[in-house]
């Protein structure tokens, strides 16, 4: 897979109750080297392992907010490192880090998790403060920050919830993910330059309504639109809404499922 870029769903679901065959929200980023992590619902570590990702080349995850369903899994994932080196006998290939809007809540699950196994090790994991503008950058790609509104305005300076921009180096692919937000309005400073795939959510949106504003709102809509972070709008009936997106959508619309993947 040199060259090209594998994103999977791992959860599609937004913050419901539990549903069957969903998790809560997380995306993973898979080059030849190394896997990329945007947000982790409760389950991630597990769909990623079971669905054949070498976890032990991971190197980032990147949290939109604090909300349980964006962070859950982020003990889990952290003590699944450890626990895959120990039982594969091989050492993590990076350095893994996590960027958070609440640097706080991170260190909080790591040092709850303190009596565990490992607990010890994992809270060495380095834990960086997310802020608008470049996050991150190494021979892959670059992730972007940008504040959005789903968790009101800042308070002294500081923005609680953020949405992705993550650029390819080699194939200057881009990728645009909403995390959850309070309109599309938020997202147009990244949507405007155009984007090869957008991960929007309808946990708060009505899906046919966003395919209609992308459409005719946006000069250059993404390639591709992937829906996620589903609310209970698009999980009673999503037959229909896969038809009546794609009617309402001038280029390719897909809504997501637990393990889909995609190559781009
Ligand atoms: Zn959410």
């Amino acid at each position: 897979m040199s060259g090209s870029v594998k994103i999977t769903v791992l959860g599609s679901c937004s913050g419901t109750e539990p549903m069957p065959g969903r998790h809560h929200t997380s995306v993973l980023l898979e080059t030849a080297s190394s896997l990329y992590w945007f947000d982790a619902g409760e389950g991630c570590a597990h769909t990623a392992h079971t669905g054949g990702a070498d976890l032990l080349k991971s190197r980032c995850l990147f949290i939109t907010h604090p909300h349980m369903d964006h962070t859950g899994g982020v003990p889990h994932l952290v003590w699944t490192f450890q626990k895959l080196q120990w039982v594969c006998r091989q050492s993590m290939k990076h350095d893994f880090a996590i960027f958070a809007p609440s640097v706080q809540q991170i260190r909080n699950y790591l040092s709850a998790a303190s009596p565990t196994e490992f607990g010890e090790e994992m809270q060495k994991t380095k834990v960086f403060q997310v802020q608008d503008g470049v996050v991150y950058q190494d021979e892959n790609l670059t992730v972007e920050a940008l504040h959005n509104l789903h968790l009101g305005e800042a308070e002294n300076g500081e923005w609680h919830s953020f949405s992705y921009r993550i650029r390819m180096v080699e194939s200057g692919t881009v990728i645009v993910l909403s995390g959850d937000v309070r309109s599309l309005e938020d997202l147009q400073p990244f949507l405007r330059d155009g984007a090869d795939l957008l991960l929007m959510e309808t946990g708060h949106h009505d899906p046919l309504g966003v395919c209609k504003t992308l459409s005719n709102g946006v000069d250059d809509p993404p390639e591709t639109l992937l829906f996620y972070h589903h609310g209970r709008k698009i999980l009673a009936d999503p037959e229909y809404y896969r038809e009546a997106c794609q009617q309402n959508y001038s280029r390719k619309v897909l809504i997501a499922e637990d393990g889909m993947s995609l190559f781009l």
